[in-house]
């Protein structure tokens, strides 16, 4: 599986870096945003260094969808009411910082749309 050793979230991934990690799978890691913009904000990362959904190909696919099947899981164990939104932010020009894709989870207040 492919890993890049200078990607933040790959080495969270790894455990070499700390994060407040949500849930565990094999293919998955979840852990709270650093940065919160909501009461519930969970990044869902493949282990597999993958850039963007950009660089996402047909072997992704699996991975992708366990992305959101986490969330899902995640969403639920955090009782949240009434909806929640995944965002996968693509590319710079959609505010992406860090290039390993990765799912926002985002819950627990009333979500306007469209986003910003
Ligand atoms: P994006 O802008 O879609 O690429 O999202 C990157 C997210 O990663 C931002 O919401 C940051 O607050 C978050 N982030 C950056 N560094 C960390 C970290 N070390 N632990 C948890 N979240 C982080
Ligand atoms: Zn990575």
């Amino acid at each position: 599986m492919h890993t890049e050793p200078d990607c933040l979230f790959c080495r969270i991934a790894t455990g070499e870096l700390s994060a407040d990690r949500v849930l565990e799978t094999e293919d998955v890691v979840a852990f709270r945003d650093i940065n919160p913009q909501a009461p519930t904000h969970v990044l869902v990362i493949p282990r597999e260094h993958v850039s963007s959904l950009d660089a996402a190909e047909p072997r992704h696919a699996e991975t992708i969808g366990k992305l959101h099947l986490a969330a899902k899981r995640i969403a639920a164990e955090a009782g949240i009411q009434g909806g929640w939104r995944a965002v996968i932010n693509v590319g710079a020009d959609a505010g992406q910082t860090v290039f390993h894709v990765h799912l926002h989870l985002l819950g627990g207040r009333p979500l306007a749309w469209p986003p910003g």
